[in-house]
Formats: C-alpha cells, structure tokens, sequence
C-alpha cells in the first residue's frame, strides 16, 4: 500500500519510525527517551546540542527533497524545459526558448503559449490535446499556432479540426505543415527544424532543431576588416551556413533510430529528449519493441553512438514511482531514480528523468 504525507511547513516529516533507534552512535539519553515511545522529534528536542543538529540536517534534507518535487522546470545546457511525459497517459514537452511544445496530450496551460508544436505520431496521449491547444489560443486572441505533423496524418488531422469547426461552430485557425523527414522549415532566422526517422507501433517521427549562424569561409580567415568588406560589398559568398543541432526530440520508439547513422544529428544535439517507457527486469527488450518502445538497458547497450551533453528520459510506464516506497512486495518495480543512475553510469551525459506528474513520498 501506498502512503502518502500531507505536510505543510511547520510539520517536520517523523524519518524515523519510534520502535527504531536512531544510529548505533546516538547517545544513550536520546534512546532512552526513545523507548518510551515518545515520538523522535519530540525526543530529540528534550536532549542537548547533537540532536539539535539533527534536527537541522533533517530540516533541511527534507527543504531539499520537497523542492526537488515542487520544481517544474529543468535547466539542461542553457535551455530550459517543462512539461509532463507518462507513458499512455500524456506527453508534452516544451522548451519555452524555441516557443514550442513536443506533442500535446493533454495541454497542459504552458503549451497554450507556445507558437509551435511538433507532432510525432497519432496516439492520443500524443496528439489529444491539439484541439483545446488551437481553442484555448483564439480564446486568449494568440495568433494561429504553426503545427507540425507527419505527412501521412495530415488530411486526418485536418478532418479533426473539420468535425470540431462543424460541431463547435467555432474557428479554428492553425497552420499545418506536414514535414517530411529530410525536410527543412525555417522557425525563425537562427532557428530550423528537420524530422528525423523513428519506429513506432504507428507512423512516427522525432524532430531535431538546429541553430543556424554565419561562419567565415575558411579561405578569408587570414583577411583584415577592410579586405573582408570590401569583398562582401561586391557580392562574393564570404560566409558559410552552419547548423549545430540543439535538441532532439524522438517521441515514443524502439532504441532502432540510435544505431540509423542519418539519425547522428539526434544523437549529437546537445540535449536528446528520448523515451525509456520501460526501466526493469519485469519487462523485456523484446516487450519493449513489440510495443514500440524503448528498454533503459537498450540506451546503455548504445552508449557508445550517444554523443549529447543531456539527456532527458520522458514517458515512464505508469507503473513507476519516483522513489522505492517500501511495500516489501517482491514483485516491487524499480523505481524511476534508480534506473536513471544505473544509466548515468554508462553514458558521458547528463541524464535527467523528466518525473513532472508521477507520485513521491514526499509530495
Ligand atoms: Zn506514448
Ligand atoms: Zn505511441
């Protein structure tokens, strides 16, 4: 059974059950006041300065695990990125940067201001909240949304918006673009992005953005100011267009798209948003992949093609908790912290788990 703490600031959580002592090392007066089943905060206020500090380190450990829960946004690689991904449930992630929101399941009121957004494949807890998302943004007066998806939904996505127009009696403006993988779309001067391929139980696509900027061409490095605008002045290409790829975003898939070597601007992007549906040994690679999904053990078996400073998990199964919650069940999923250390062991990046909506012992 699962037990949750309601707790505000002024209760201090009791970490140590009163049949249990302390440490091996707690002076004796607080064991004694402990064996009289007086409840161990209380217990530690009535002795002198040791428990004193304890109850500091417990203060604070614990203002340290409540604000680790209560934080929305994630700061990775100078980007900042929100949202909530569970498995069958909803995924939207958004990095407020870019203006734009990976899928839409539900949307959650942050995507409603963001001008972009990125379908990677029809499953509801992908693509459900498109609607309410394109409502929501005439209803604040917010211009048309640019909306990608993946050619082959375009005329059902497009009959969707018929069938809610015709029902709501209401407009719907969007700008549908159906980007195919290899094309590009130009989100603003410095900014493009390109689809990517990914293998789902459905068609499906990841995105990759890149940053664009303007490099001196190599052969006029050695020129001074003058030289160099005076030969911009009459017309010569003295820079070239450099791409550098800063986040990925797969979407749901099976580990395939890591070891596909068009996919190398994924996994060189500075941050990859990846799925890693399943986290333990109750699940298989082979169950994983019939269902189009992505095992943790198959991201550490491709480490080695994994070249991003950041990596951040999304769409856990449901299943998972953030912490082990001590049922002394055997049959106990991992938990979500473990798993992505066992992780972090094996790849050079960072790793994050995106854990915005599943349940904490400390919440
Ligand atoms: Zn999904
Ligand atoms: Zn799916």
């Amino acid at each position: 059974m699962q037990i949750s703490l309601t707790l505000s600031p002024s209760k201090v959580p009791i970490l140590f059950p009163p049949h249990q002592p302390i440490s091996a090392a707690t002076p004796k007066t607080c064991r004694v006041s402990l064996q009289t089943h007086v409840g161990p905060v209380h217990a530690l206020k009535e002795s002198g300065f040791l428990p004193a500090i304890g109850r500091a380190i417990e203060e604070e450990e614990y203002r340290l695990a409540r604000s680790q829960v209560a934080r929305k946004g994630l700061d990775l690689e100078g980007y900042t990125i929100e949202g909530i991904s569970i498995g069958g449930q909803e995924t939207c992630v958004i990095v407020p940067e870019f203006k734009c929101a990976f899928d839409i399941g539900r949307c959650p009121t942050r995507a409603i201001h963001q001008n972009f957004v990125f379908i990677t494949h029809a499953h509801l807890d992908h693509i459900g909240g498109l609607p309410m998302y394109v409502a929501s943004r005439g209803l604040y007066s917010l211009k048309p949304p640019t909306i990608f998806v993946p050619p082959c939904i375009k005329e059902d996505v497009e009959k969707l918006f018929d069938i809610h127009r015709a029902m709501g009696q209401v407009e719907l403006n969007i700008d549908l673009v159906p980007l195919d993988i290899g094309e590009t779309f130009e989100m603003r001067n410095n900014l493009v992005v390109r689809p990517f391929k990914t293998q789902h139980v459905i068609p499906s696509q990841g995105y990759v953005i890149y940053s664009v900027r303007k490099k001196l061409k190599k052969q006029y490095i050695h020129l001074k100011g003058k030289q160099i605008e005076k030969l911009k002045k009459s017309g010569v290409q003295i820079t070239d267009t450099v791409l550098s790829p800063e986040v990925a975003f797969t979407g749901d898939t099976t580990s395939d798209y890591m070891r596909d070597p068009r996919n190398a601007d994924a996994l060189r992007a500075k941050i990859l948003i990846t799925e890693a549906t399943f986290l333990d040994q109750n699940y298989s690679i082979e169950h994983a992949r019939q269902h189009g999904h992505t095992h943790i053990s198959e991201i550490m078996e491709n480490a080695e093609w994994i070249r991003n400073k950041a990596i951040l998990l999304t769409h856990f199964s449901s299943r998972y908790h953030l912490e082990n919650f001590q049922t002394g069940s055997p049959f106990q999923l991992q938990d979500i912290h473990q798993a992505v250390s066992k992780l972090q062991s094996k790849v050079s990046a960072k790793v994050v788990p995106l854990t915005e909506g599943f349940k904490s012992m400390h919440t």
